[in-house]
C-alpha cells in the first residue's frame, strides 16, 4: 500500500514540505480542486501546536504557508464525545468559541479551515462534492463508541442536504490494530470482527475498521471510503503517537477547507 503501481493501486498519501512544515495530502481528494486538505505531520519545530496559548497563531501561520491563504482556523477543546459543531454562516465563524467542546465540525463556508489535533486518534474527513459540504472528525475509541461519524453525517444531511450516495470519506492514519491493546472490558463494546484476538495476549482494536463499518451502516458506499492503514505508533519518522511519544502534548493537525 502507499505505492502507485502503474496507477492500479491509487497512492494513499503524498508527503509535502512547505518551508519547514511536513504535511501529507490525500490523493483520493485531490480531484476536488475546491478543497484544501491534509495532515500536518511530526515536525522539526517540536513545540509547534503544543502550547494552548499559541495554538491559534501556530495553526494560522502553518496553514497560511501550506494553503497560501489566510482563512481562520476553527478548533475546539477535544473531549472524546460525539458532538459536532455546525458552521453554516460567516457569523458562526466570527463568533466561534475556541473553548467550546466538540470533536467534529461541519461547514459549507469558504475560506475557513476545520482542524482537529491527533496523535493516535483517527482524523476522519468527509466531503459531499455537490452540496460543497465538508466535515472533519476526531475519533478516538470513546467517540467511536458514541458513533460520532453517524452523528456528523446526520448533521451534514439535515443542515446542508448532503447526499450520502455522493459522500466521500478518508480515514487518516492512527494507532493501528497491531498496537491498539485494549482491556477485556473494553473489547466487549466493539465488534469482534474489528479486533485481533490471540491466545495469551490482550485484545487489539482495529479502530479504523469500526468507523468504516459505521460509515457503511450510515449508507456510505464502500468505494467512496479510503483508509490510510498506517500506524502512528509504528512510523515514528512521520507521526506523533500519544502511546509512544515522551512529550504527551505533541499533536499532528488534520485540516480541511473550501477554497475561496
Ligand atoms: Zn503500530
Amino acid at each position: 500500500m502507499g505505492k502507485d503501481r502503474e496507477g492500479k493501486i491509487p497512492m494513499l498519501k503524498k508527503i509535502n514540505e512547505s518551508e519547514d512544515i511536513l504535511w501529507l495530502s490525500f490523493p483520493a481528494l485531490v480531484k476536488f480542486d475546491f478543497l484544501h486538505q491534509g495532515l500536518i505531520l511530526k515536525n522539526k519545530q517540536e513545540t509547534l501546536f503544543t502550547n494552548k496559548n499559541n495554538l491559534k497563531k501556530d495553526l494560522e501561520k502553518s496553514l497560511k504557508i501550506i494553503a497560501e491563504n489566510n482563512g481562520p482556523a476553527i478548533y475546539s477543546e477535544q473531549v472524546h464525545k460525539n458532538k459536532s459543531a455546525v458552521l453554516a454562516s460567516v457569523n458562526d465563524i466570527k463568533k466561534w468559541d475556541f473553548n467550546s467542546k466538540y470533536d467534529a465540525f461541519i461547514t459549507n463556508q469558504k475560506c475557513v479551515f476545520l482542524t482537529v489535533r491527533v496523535a493516535d486518534c483517527l482524523p476522519i474527513y468527509l466531503i459531499e462534492p455537490d452540496a460543497k459540504a465538508i466535515g472533519l472528525i476526531h475519533a478516538g475509541w470513546r467517540s467511536t463508541i458514541l458513533r460520532i461519524v453517524e452523528n456528523t453525517l446526520e448533521q451534514m444531511y439535515s443542515t446542508f442536504k448532503a447526499d450520502i450516495d455522493k459522500m466521500i470519506c478518508v480515514i487518516g492514519p492512527g494507532l493501528g490494530k497491531g498496537c491498539f491493546e485494549i482491556s477485556e472490558e473494553l473489547a466487549i463494546l466493539f465488534p469482534p470482527d474489528c479486533q485481533v484476538i490471540e491466545n495469551g495476549s490482550k485484545p487489539r482494536l482495529d479502530l479504523a475498521q469500526v468507523n468504516f463499518k459505521q460509515l457503511v451502516k450510515s449508507g456510505l458506499k464502500t468505494k467512496n471510503i479510503s483508509i490510510i492503514s498506517e500506524c502512528t505508533h509504528c512510523n515514528p519518522e512521520l507521526y506523533y503517537s500519544f502511546r509512544r511519544s515522551a512529550n504527551k502534548n505533541q499533536r499532528m493537525v488534520a485540516f480541511i477547507g473550501l477554497k475561496g
